[in-house]
């Protein structure tokens, strides 16, 4: 391993640390990732990669190989027993990929370590980070690694290192939250029988909720709270016994891939930053997996966090900018701890009452134009936004895409810098541009008189009807939260 100082060391090489890496090293910054296991997990984990995901995996340049790896979902149904309560289909509004893609967790770990290493990116396997200290100007790392104990140096760095992350540890943050009482077990199946491959039934049953997610034509992902756990993990007729008893008897398993007992947990970190050093993924939150949200947010994190650093190391990020991650971040994840939560507790609740009660309410539900559109667009990440965002001046919300003049759509343009959208003639417009061309490219704004400024992660930054002078001085001024320009003083 090359010790020289780099410019990030990221610890633990799941999808959050390689998405990161591959993020910064792209850019032609030096990272070191560690990871304290000798290759990849060969779990399928985290399954459903949601719209949001892959239209982040689009601005990023990754999208194809994960579309040519999914299998494509389109509806939920809600079932009890035999009787089809209700669905939802998965439309999210103004997205080029209105579904869910199904792809195995080491599947897609498998395709970011390909994209980091053609990159030029590579993962340090079986090197283990023991401690962190920081100083003024750097962050160093104790590694173990064949035997051997040793410190490195670098400029920033990130946690990625789940759950029990030692990052978090040792800059002294909390992980503030409890557990869920019930127990679950997961298995991944073969199966026969007839029952929709671009569906995924949800089934809260008296018993305890059941769901169940197509990976493929014949596999499926059963996840069911259970009574208590079987010893050493479902088998085989265990998970047939589910599916018979919650209403998926139509569904025969005829193997068992991989089946697992798992609590759930919901916490999160106090802060997710701490002076050089910050926190992604599931070091910072983790919570219940009803909604499928976990692997999906600690991805945004990186992509959040990625062009911050990036503007930091080149010197050109205001201090707010850096902390804005945080900020921006932590509430994201708030978020999704309360809708997962909300999501558990309408599923999994067996008290009689609140059976009779969501038996009434999911049919209503289900026909509401405005419920499903929330509720989808809040499922599928859409809507994630960054309203109250220090650096943004508005809701921050997220970008749709758009042809742009030439041919480009805005989705090609970004994941480097900002995108200001004006229209083509705008002379004051092209001199806060010019001032700031280090990191804004100035697109033509095809049909429409006003002017908006989209982040390098895809979210709107400064949005305005027109583009008079004011608008241009407010443009400035967001900017100017954000970068810091070689020449500032000039600019006042
Ligand atoms: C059964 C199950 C089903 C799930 N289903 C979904 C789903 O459908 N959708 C979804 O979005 N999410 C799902 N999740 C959650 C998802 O798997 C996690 O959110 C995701 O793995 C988090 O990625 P990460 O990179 O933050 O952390 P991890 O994947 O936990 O990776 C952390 C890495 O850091 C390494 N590491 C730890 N400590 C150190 C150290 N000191 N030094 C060096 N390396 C270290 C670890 O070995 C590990 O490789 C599911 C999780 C489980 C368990």
């Amino acid at each position: 391993m090359n010790n020289s100082k780099k410019d990030v060391i990221v610890i633990g090489a799941g999808p959050v640390g390689l998405f990161l890496a591959r993020e910064l090293v792209r850019h032609g910054r030096s990272v070191l990732l560690v990871e304290k296991k000798d290759g990849q997990s060969a779990h399928s984990k985290a399954l459903a990669v949601m719209p949001r995901t892959l239209e982040v995996f689009e601005m990023a340049g990754i999208a194809q190989p994960f579309l040519d790896a999914a299998h494509i979902v389109t509806k939920a149904a809600l079932l009890d027993g035999n009787e089809r309560l209700g669905e939802l289909p998965i439309e999210p509004s103004l997205s080029r990929y209105p579904y869910v893609a199904m792809i195995p967790q080491d599947v897609s770990e498998a395709l970011l370590l390909a994209e980091l290493r053609r990159s030029g990116g590579e993962v340090n396997y079986a090197t283990e980070a023991l401690a962190v200290e920081q100083t003024a100007d750097a962050v160093n790392v104790h590694l173990r690694s064949g035997g051997a104990d040793y410190w490195v140096s670098a400029a920033y760095l990130v946690g990625t290192d789940g759950a029990h992350s030692v990052v978090r540890h040792a800059l002294g943050l909390e992980f503030e939250g409890g557990s869920y009482a019930a127990a679950f077990v997961l298995a991944d199946i073969e199966t026969t029988g007839e029952l929709p491959a671009d569906e995924m039934q949800l089934c809260p049953h008296a018993a305890g909720a059941l769901a169940c997610f197509p990976m493929s034509a014949s596999r499926r992902r059963i996840v069911a709270m259970v009574d208590a756990e079987p010893e050493g993990g479902p088998d085989l007729a265990f998970v047939q016994h589910l599916l018979d008893t919650r209403g998926l008897a139509k569904l025969r398993a005829s193997r068992l891939i991989w089946g697992s007992n798992f609590k759930i947990h919901h916490r999160q970190a106090s802060s997710m930053r701490s002076g050089r050093a910050f926190l992604a993924g599931d070091a910072a939150h983790i919570h219940s997996p009803f909604g499928a949200q976990g692997m999906n947010t600690g991805l945004q994190d990186a992509w959040n966090l990625a062009w911050k650093l990036r503007l930091a190391l080149a010197g050109l990020a205001t201090p707010e900018l850096l902390d804005s991650y945080a900020s921006e971040r932590h509430a994201a994840a708030e978020r999704v701890i309360r809708l997962t939560d909300t999501i558990t507790k309408a599923m999994a609740s067996r008290n009689r009452l609140a059976q009779a009660i969501r038996k009434r309410a999911i049919p209503i539900l289900t026909h509401l134009d405005w419920f499903k559109r929330v509720f989808v667009d809040t499922l599928t990440e859409l809507s994630v936004g960054y309203p109250h965002s220090p650096i943004v001046q508005g809701e921050g919300q997220r970008a749709t895409d758009e042809p742009l003049a030439e041919g480009a759509h805005l989705y090609q343009c970004l994941g480097a810098g900002f995108v200001l959208l004006a229209p083509p003639i705008a002379p004051l417009l092209d001199e806060v541009a010019a001032r700031f061309s280090a990191v804004v490219s100035r697109k033509a704004h095809l049909g429409a008189d006003g002017i908006c400024l989209v982040r390098p992660d895809g979210y709107v930054a400064f949005e305005s009807a027109s583009a008079t002078a004011r608008d241009a001085r407010l443009l400035e001024q967001v900017l100017r939260k954000q970068v810091r320009l070689p020449n500032a003083a000039a600019l006042a």
